[in-house]
């Protein structure tokens, strides 16, 4: 492949100006018409004789380190401000624009796109428009050997030159044709090296070129860099983007199909709808589907003049904030549509960037921020909304609602009479400038109502600590508050009458816990007193569960009894212990006396086996150890 067209330093270009020798690539042929940029960096790296593709790039991207940033570049738009390109190529970036899609992006933004997080990326406005993969005409490229900047948008299917479909697949190695990459050469397969031109021509159905046609020329006319949408002002100021949708919406207008119709038909919200329409951000891609469905051209939609009348009649108040004005209310024919006329504004407050409106359909007031977004908070109603209000209520209405309010009724309870919204009866005191009367007279009720609240407590309290001072029981909070049909905290707003019922029940409580305290002495006393009697061991667990009391309990709050009953406990025990000694001795006795008649020697041994006795007995008996030891000293004199 021969390129004649070779850049030629221009001679006058003054001396200071003039790049280094090495800073410029040697081989520099122009761009074709209509060529890409991606085309075009692959077919320099190729005429310049680089290694590989990636040695080019780093030479114009040496911010790159890894290889996939290569990928940017497909999108076919400057990024990283083009790098060295205009340096190495010496084409300023005027002229390496037409190799992009920013003509085609500047029509409906400004170059280059920047948020409020900076730079926008490629990636971010340009997907659906275009194509990740390459598609090639192979009889273009044997014809001249260059990428065209048209293949690369996804709706272009076929080549109208020459009526045939676009390659997408190597024919050799079926891989599908890449744009960019590390190893790429310019016109060959990425994966096997084949050549493009030689790729299989498959002629294109008539119904597709028809179609592809119309769509090419469109594009075509998005892709020149010399015609624009909208005529701009002066200024320059303005935002191509608010001409460009009040021509949509003067356009939908023109064929009488409603915002909602074209929202459905385009897939998309409402409210993105209204967005394109007011010039604010949308994705790229729906201008496209818009235009698309109102069947013209863009050249069609560039020659469009907006007739004056209309473009004064959108200043009009009932077009202001159109976006805004669709009725919070589900079951309202104005939820799913804008109206101008059924839903109005009654306020605008810039400053906090929020209007008022009203729906004339269900009557509802609202308030929504710019944004479009439902603000519920409850606020005061807008004060001159009073000629509104007053047009659907009666006079005896009104004449009740005051009476109610003076007296202080809540505004609850007086929407409820009335049958009316809460928010209504506030915007009522507002407009009748009743609201500080009103707050007053509620605020008066609420005091009374506490009052008689507090009375009416004491008095249940004071009959409820009557019944119970006459009952064998202590007075407690628990108790009275249990009483009153609530818990242990019932009377906690009320310290005072805490203070009275201590009062009153701390002489009762003290009889009472003296009176119970004799009580459980009388009985320990018995239950002793019948343990003396009988010849049965007993704990202490043994009488404190007679008085039903646990021992942890009885030790704790009753330490005088406790010791009593110790006291009481160990005499019992010394008294059994003493009574088995002596049945022990008695055996004994027995037992020897019978070893006696028989002649049989006194032994230790002999005395217990005639006892039926164990020898650990005379551990716990001395008196039994002592008899034993008579005994058996008695025999051996
Ligand atoms: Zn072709
Ligand atoms: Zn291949
Ligand atoms: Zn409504």
């Amino acid at each position: 492949m021969v390129e004649q067209n070779f850049q030629v330093d221009s001679l006058e270009s003054k001396a200071q100006d003039k790049p280094w020798f090495f800073e410029v690539l040697p081989c520099r042929p122009w761009p074709y018409s209509g060529e890409c940029l991606s085309g075009y960096l692959l077919r320099l790296a190729h005429v310049n004789e680089f290694n590989s593709f990636w040695d080019f790039i780093q030479d114009i991207f040496p911010m790159w380190s890894v290889a996939n940033r290569i990928s940017n570049l497909r999108w076919e738009y400057p990024v990283y401000n083009w790098g060295l390109i205009p340096l190495r190529t010496q084409l300023s970036t005027d002229y390496l624009k037409k190799l992009t899609m920013v003509p085609l992006v500047n029509k409906f933004r400004s170059f280059p796109v920047v948020t409020r997080h900076g730079l926008l990326p490629p990636s971010r406005f340009l997907p659906n428009i275009v194509d990740l993969n390459l598609q090639v005409c192979p009889l273009c490229l044997q014809e001249q050997p260059f990428l065209r900047l048209i293949w690369r948008l996804t709706s272009v299917q076929v080549c109208l030159q020459h009526d045939c479909l676009l390659q997408k697949q190597c024919s050799r190695c079926k891989a599908r044709l890449t744009v960019l990459g590390t190893r790429h050469r310019h016109l060959h397969c990425s994966v096997c090296d084949m050549d493009l031109r030689m790729l299989p021509v498959v002629m294109a159905p008539d119904y597709v070129l028809m179609k592809q046609n119309i769509q090419q020329a469109n594009l075509q006319f998005l892709l020149s860099p010399d015609v624009t949408l909208v005529k701009l002002s002066d200024q320059g100021n303005e935002d191509p983007r608010r001409a460009i949708g009040l021509k949509f919406r003067y356009l939908r207008l023109q064929k009488e199909q409603s915002m909602t119709a074209m929202a459905l038909q385009l897939g998309v919200s409402l409210w993105q709808i209204s967005e394109l329409e007011l010039g604010n951000h949308v994705p790229l891609r729906f201008y496209l589907s818009y235009l698309d469905k109102l069947s013209i051209s863009w050249s069609e939609f560039a020659a469009l003049e907006l007739p004056h009348d209309f473009v004064q009649e959108q200043k009009q108040p009932q077009y202001k904030y159109m976006n805004l004005r669709y009725c919070p209310t589900k079951e309202c024919p104005n939820h799913y549509s804008f109206s101008g006329t059924r839903v109005i504004i009654l306020q605008d407050l810039p400053h906090r960037k929020k209007a008022y409106f009203l729906c004339k359909d269900c009557n509802r007031h609202f308030t929504r921020d710019y944004n479009g977004n439902l603000i519920t908070k409850r606020c005061k109603a807008p004060r001159h909304s009073h000629k509104l209000l007053f047009r659907h209520k009666s006079a005896e209405e009104i004449a009740r609602l005051k009476e109610m309010g003076l007296c202080g009724k809540s505004n609850y309870q007086i929407a409820h009479s009335m049958g009316w919204d809460r928010r209504t009866v506030i915007k009522y005191w507002i407009t009748l400038d009743l609201e500080e009367k009103v707050l007053k007279a509620q605020a008066q009720r609420r005091i009374q109502e506490k009052q008689d609240r507090y009375l009416a407590r004491c008095s249940q309290v004071e009959a409820i600590l009557n019944s119970l001072s006459d009952q064998e029981e202590e007075i407690t909070l628990c108790h009275v508050g249990h009483r009153l049909g609530f818990g242990p905290s019932a009377l906690r707003k009320y310290p005072k009458l805490i203070e009275h019922m201590k009062q009153v029940a701390q002489q009762h409580n003290l009889y009472i816990r003296h009176r119970r305290y004799e009580l459980l002495m009388a009985k320990i006393r018995n239950i002793i007193k019948e343990m003396e009697n009988s010849n049965v061991a007993m704990s202490i667990q043994d009488i404190t569960r007679q008085v039903c009391l646990t021992v942890t309990k009885f030790r704790r709050n009753y330490p005088e009894l406790c010791t009593m009953v110790r006291q009481a406990l160990s005499k019992h025990k010394a008294k059994l212990k003493l009574l088995h000694t002596n049945k022990l001795c008695l055996q004994v006795n027995e037992a020897a006396s019978r070893l006696a008649a028989q002649g049989v020697p006194m032994t230790y041994k002999a005395i217990f086996m005639e006892a039926g006795l164990q020898r650990h007995y005379i551990k716990y008996h001395p008196a039994l150890r002592n008899l034993l030891q008579q005994l058996v000293s008695g025999r051996k004199k």
